[in-house]
């Protein structure tokens, strides 16, 4: 079967973590402020935040952000779950924004009319979490516009955008955000096997975050609301987790960061190709802005309305002839656990339509020209 993601991994990532094992620290060690900071330092964003995944960076953003009891939260129902579940940890409520047809992010004609609506209800939300589908980022000019405007705060779900830029920046300066998240999932543009950061230009959201990985615990005299009573002295000053990250996972990550805009590059080639070859039949791939420079952790193709009928169809064979087609993703409204507070399917429009037309096939930098062709050849057979 050919993936549709798969991870790169060298020799000297291996020496990497081979270096790692041999050393005093498996965790909390050298390794995992290196690797912060280098990824602050290619994002050109002031801080960051490891931790053992990207679930856990958004459920403590939001957490700094203030997210809790009886606050809203909007993100894109077009998404992964941890999207919506990290709001739902701090015990806010979650509602969703419908997504543009041609990028599938988050709409922003949507956002506004919903805003303009919550207004006059008195039940804005305290923070928005766009996602950058497929590694494209969302219109954040215009989203930190109306942030400003209706005084919620932004984390951008950049789950599949490492490498990705927008505007000319990096995606995860923070130029439009409070805070971004990244993940180094296997599937993912680079990876630390499990592992995900939170980047913030802010410094006391870098130092809430930092405690609430550990326990809500420091050692910064600073911060401590009493007395030291010794060298051996830490205190806990809030409820935190145990979100870290080994310095296993940050060896891995690190060594691949140093590959990311290779990575990226060959994802874009593979793309380019991809688009050329399906000039004729009835699809479109999504559509990418002047303003973006893709990191492609995806490549999603929608059939044309004539042809939506072979939706399913085409998924099902192509995994029948060894390529590994998927859906990226399931609208998370529909999802049994979200229905029962009380979504409908037909709440999120363009998510539903989306979710009848889309479908993901193989890209990552291992995939070879046969097999590209292969696959190309199998969609122009089935359509
Ligand atoms: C993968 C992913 C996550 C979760 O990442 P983990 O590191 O596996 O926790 C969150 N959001 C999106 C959009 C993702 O694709």
């Amino acid at each position: 079967m050919i993936p549709y993601g798969k991870q790169s991994i060298s020799q000297e990532d291996i020496d990497a973590v081979v270096d790692v094992l041999q050393s005093d620290w498996l965790t909390q060690g050298p390794k995992v402020p290196v690797f912060e900071e280098a990824i602050a330092e290619y994002c050109t964003a002031n801080y960051s935040i490891a931790v053992n995944s990207a679930t856990s960076a958004l459920h403590i953003a939001c957490l700094a952000l203030g997210v809790g009891k009886g606050d809203l939260v909007w993100t894109s129902p077009i998404s992964f779950v941890a999207s919506a579940n990290c709001a739902l940890y701090c015990g806010a409520r979650v509602d969703f924004v419908d997504i543009d047809l041609a990028t599938g992010n988050m709409s922003v004609n949507e956002l506004e009319r919903k805003l303009i609506v919550a207004e006059q209800e008195n039940r804005l939300p305290k923070a928005v979490i766009p996602v950058h589908l497929a590694g494209q980022s969302c219109d954040m000019q215009s989203i930190h516009k109306l942030a400003k405007k209706y005084g919620f705060k932004i984390i951008e779900d950049a789950s599949h955008a490492i490498g990705a830029e927008y505007r000319n920046n990096k995606v995860g300066c923070c130029e439009f955000s409070d805070i971004t998240v990244f993940s180094f999932h296997p599937v993912k543009i680079i990876t630390s096997a499990e592992g995900g950061m939170a980047v913030t230009n802010d410094s006391a959201l870098n130092a809430t975050m930092k405690r609430l990985r550990s326990h809500g615990i420091t050692n910064n005299p600073e911060e401590m609301t009493e007395p030291s009573h010794g060298p051996w002295y830490y205190q806990q000053i809030e409820l935190g987790f145990n979100y870290r990250m080994t310095d296993l996972q940050a060896a891995l990550g690190l060594s691949q960061l140093s590959k990311v805009d290779e990575f990226v590059a060959d994802r874009n080639e593979l793309a380019l190709k991809y688009a050329d070859s399906f000039g004729s039949k009835p699809l479109s791939h999504l559509t990418q802005l002047t303003e973006c420079y893709s990191s492609y952790h995806l490549y999603i193709l929608r059939l044309d309305d004539t042809h939506e009928h072979l939706h399913k169809h085409v998924i099902e064979e192509l995994r029948r002839n060894g390529i590994a087609s998927h859906l990226h993703y399931i609208p998370i409204h529909i999802q049994p656990y979200y229905k029962q507070m009380g979504f409908e399917e037909n709440d999120f429009p363009n998510a539903i339509k989306y979710y009848q037309t889309a479908f993901t096939i193989p890209l990552h930098p291992q995939l070879s020209s046969p097999q590209q062709n292969f696959i190309t050849d199998e969609i122009g057979k089935l359509l």
